[in-house]
């Protein structure tokens, strides 16, 4: 169905319970194409609401909407990291926040925003 990714990948780590998004899983599939790499390690996908009161950050929600992926880019050189995000932005992931570890893209309606996890 996808050529980078599988369901699994994206399965609450507590229950296994998913209902991430395919819509999202789709976009990442093409992103991975823009970027020319294999795949990500996704690090969180779809979370219950009990997972998510553990994880607890400021995009949570869209995790347990199903409208959000975390992205281990710990070991991405910065120009990759650059381009991800600059992709990210043209194929219309809405909310993209980051860190030296993480890559958080979610699909919520509305304006773009941008963030650096503190
Ligand atoms: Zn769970
Ligand atoms: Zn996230």
């Amino acid at each position: 169905m996808w050529k980078h990714f599988n369901l699994d990948m994206f399965a609450c780590p507590c229950c296994r319970n998913n209902l991430i998004s395919e819509k999202l899983i789709l976009k990442l599939d093409s992103l991975c194409d823009a970027l020319h790499t294999p795949s990500f390690k996704i690090k969180s996908g779809y979370r219950c609401i009990y997972q998510n009161n553990v994880i607890g950050n400021q995009a949570g929600a869209y995790h347990v909407d199903g409208l959000a992926a975390d992205i281990d880019w710990s070991e991405w050189p910065n120009a990759l990291r650059y381009k991800l995000v600059s992709k990210a932005m043209c194929m219309g992931f809405r909310g993209i926040g980051i860190d030296g570890d993480t890559a958080h893209l979610d699909i919520r309606r509305g304006t773009q925003i941008f963030w650096v996890y503190k």
